[in-house]
């Protein structure tokens, strides 16, 4: 069976591993990013610690190096510019690593990468049109469009986070108003529940985190609400209904089958999804909303490494 290495860059920790075809991990290791030194060389570096473990002791010749990468990547595999890596732009990985291992290298963006990853791996197998989301302190996306990764004209379709969903809105970092992030990203999650608070609502995240506001995180959030606190529910509610309003706009522009929610924050909070699912069945054209399912990521924790494997595998 046809192995690859996987590369999943993040701004903290760069996952390395070896994947096969079938989208199992053969083993797997990480190393600190090391971003903040400001050296790109560095960052070099420590991917390169990665692919010689997930190489090391192996017989055959693997299929390729795939790597996921934050921000922007072309067609050749060259990074434009990625926020949180510092000396990240106009670098062709591709072109730094094809040479020094002799490998074919496939270079995406990450968001990108595990929407391919859940389209042949995860909660996506066996579907044709998929949108794919990670909620974290950013929002990202991605899409499969009839089998095929859409990419956009800058590689960058699906900005997921920078959809309006109120015109009047509070202004968002990257200069628009009312952005979906500015409402879902996790700051603004943990927002809700400390302004809440101060207003005096009686809550169990008050107690979960002993009177210490900065310690609310969305984790604290959902362990209230599996305890049944009603704070918590609301807000989880009402996440799930900005996300809805925002989805029932994708479901009548792609049609899709299916939405993948990924990213941690919210894996286990089922009122969440369900009132997407709710709220994009009242909203979105019927016909096209009727049997949309919203769920969970499939892969779980090395979503970035097997996604990163299986751009070698199938041609997207
Ligand atoms: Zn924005």
């Amino acid at each position: 069976m046809k192995k690859a290495v996987g590369i999943d860059i993040g701004g903290t920790y760069i996952k390395a591993g070896l994947t096969d075809e079938n989208g199992n991990v053969l083993k797997k290791c990480q190393f600190p990013t090391m971003a903040e030194k400001g050296s790109r060389e560095v960052v070099l570096k420590q991917i390169e610690k990665g692919i010689e473990f997930a190489l090391e002791g192996l017989k055959e010749k693997p299929a390729g190096i795939g790597i996921g990468t934050p921000g922007v990547v072309d067609n050749e595999g060259t990074v434009f510019e990625a926020p949180n890596i510092p000396g990240w732009h106009n670098l062709s990985l591709k072109k730094v690593f094809s040479e020094k291992y002799n490998l074919p290298v496939v270079v995406e963006n990450d968001v990108n990468s595990i929407t391919w990853g859940e389209f042949l791996y995860g909660a996506g197998k066996g579907y044709n049109t998929i949108i794919c989301i990670t909620l974290g302190t950013g929002v990202g996306g991605g899409i499969v469009k009839d089998g095929k990764l859409l990419r956009g004209s800058k590689y960058s379709a699906l900005e997921i986070g920078h959809i309006p969903i109120d015109y009047k809105g509070p202004q968002c970092k990257c200069g628009n108003y009312g952005c979906i992030e500015r409402f879902v990203g996790r700051d603004y999650i943990v927002e809700r529940a400390v302004k809440a608070i101060n207003e005096g609502k009686k809550t169990l995240i008050y107690q979960l985190v002993e009177g210490k506001l900065e310690e609310i995180t969305p984790k604290v959030i959902s362990q209230a609400y599996k305890k049944g606190d009603k704070l918590a529910t609301d807000i989880w509610i009402d996440v799930g209904i900005c996300l809805g309003a925002l989805f029932s706009g994708l479901v009548n522009l792609l049609n899709p089958e299916l939405i993948v929610i990924g990213g941690g924050i919210s894996q286990n909070v089922e009122i969440m999804f369900e009132t997407i699912e709710k709220t994009i069945k009242e909203r979105a054209m019927k016909i096209l909303a009727e049997n949309i399912k919203v769920v969970p990521s499939g892969l779980g924790v090395d979503a970035g490494i097997v996604s990163a494997g299986a751009l070698l595998f199938q041609k997207y």
